[in-house]
């Protein structure tokens, strides 16, 4: 006896390769979140599918620009968001706001250490701070400055003659 096929049915076996697919990269490298509380999955479900589909547009544009460089492993592409998102921190501005009681206080060097260059470039959160003392531009070495780039922890000029923090952040 024949039966009507739901519309839902159809739709499903006609889309459902993308829903393989997702669940596939879902399960490589799943964020492991355990506890009590049950929304916390679901929250890490939706992130795990933010970034998986974000390797899937890379790879996409990386086809369209003819890149030729090798292409990153999901997993290489998930370490370089966590390495660009733990560079960025708040920085207290109570500390910011009250530079006469800062005197006292040891000046907060740039670390010696540089940022990688999938940090240096990410475009995002590199924030200008203003520190009380003048120090090199980490970039044009000759320039003092009070500028710094909260993310990097470089000391850079930002000047309207001179603006290393651009030139700092841009590819060449
Ligand atoms: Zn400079
Ligand atoms: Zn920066």
């Amino acid at each position: 006896m024949p039966v009507t096929c739901p519309n839902l049915i159809k739709k499903y076996n006609t889309y459902m390769g993308g829903v393989d697919l997702a669940d596939m990269l879902i399960a490589l490298y799943r964020t492991p979140f355990r506890g009590h509380r049950w929304h916390l999955p679901i929250f890490s479900q939706m992130l795990d599918i933010c970034i998986n589909n974000s390797w899937l547009l890379y790879r996409r544009d990386r086809k369209a620009r003819m890149d030729t460089k090798k292409q990153k492993a999901l997993k290489i592409f998930r370490i370089e968001i966590f390495e660009s998102l733990r560079k960025f921190e708040r920085t207290d501005m109570s500390d910011i706001s009250r530079p006469a009681m800062k005197s006292t206080k040891t000046i907060q060097k740039p670390a010696a250490e540089r940022p990688p260059d999938v940090v240096r470039y990410d475009q995002f959160a590199h924030y200008p701070t203003v520190i009380t003392s003048r120090g090199r531009c980490m970039y044009c070495a000759k320039g003092l400055t009070k500028f710094f780039c909260q993310k990097c922890k470089l000391r850079l000029c930002l000047l309207p003659e001179r603006n290393c923090f651009i030139q700092y952040h841009t590819k060449k």
